[in-house]
C-alpha cells in the first residue's frame, strides 16, 4: 500500500484544492475497499453532489474529505445546505477523512466514518 499521494502527470487542474481532490480520490480508489463488505470501491462523475465513491457490492456510498496536516475541529465542506440536505436523505453517505503531509504528500490519517454517526438530530 502507497502512503503517499500521487501527482498526476497528465493533471489539467489548476488550483491546489483541485490537485488534492484528484489525488485523494486516486489514492483512494486504488488502496481502500469498501469498510462494509471489503468489495472495490468505484467513483461516481464528477460534481455529484455529496458522494464520490460508492461499493459495487452494497451500494453503499461514501465521501472523502482531504485535509492538509492535522483533522483539527473542522472540515470545510462547499455547500452547506447541499450536504444538509444529503446526510437528512435515506441515502446518506459514509465518510473518509484523510489528512496529509503538507511538506510531501506523505497520508497521516485514513479514517472512515459510518453514516449512522451523521444526521439531524432535533
Ligand atoms: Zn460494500
Amino acid at each position: 500500500m502507497s502512503l503517499t499521494l500521487i501527482l498526476n502527470e497528465n493533471d489539467v487542474f489548476k488550483s491546489n484544492s483541485q490537485k488534492i481532490r484528484v489525488m485523494s480520490e486516486l489514492w483512494v480508489e486504488s488502496n481502500i475497499f469498501c469498510p462494509n463488505c471489503g468489495k472495490t470501491l468505484n467513483k461516481f462523475e464528477n460534481n455529484r453532489p455529496v458522494a464520490d465513491f460508492y461499493c459495487e457490492g452494497c451500494k453503499e456510498e461514501y465521501e472523502l474529505k482531504s485535509k492538509k496536516n492535522t483533522l483539527g475541529q473542522k472540515i470545510v465542506d462547499g455547500a452547506y445546505s447541499t450536504m444538509l440536505e444529503r446526510i437528512s436523505s435515506d441515502n446518506n453517505p459514509n465518510f473518509f477523512f484523510l489528512t496529509y503531509s503538507s511538506h510531501n504528500f506523505e497520508i497521516r490519517d485514513f479514517l472512515s466514518i459510518p453514516k449512522h454517526f451523521f444526521g439531524k438530530y432535533d
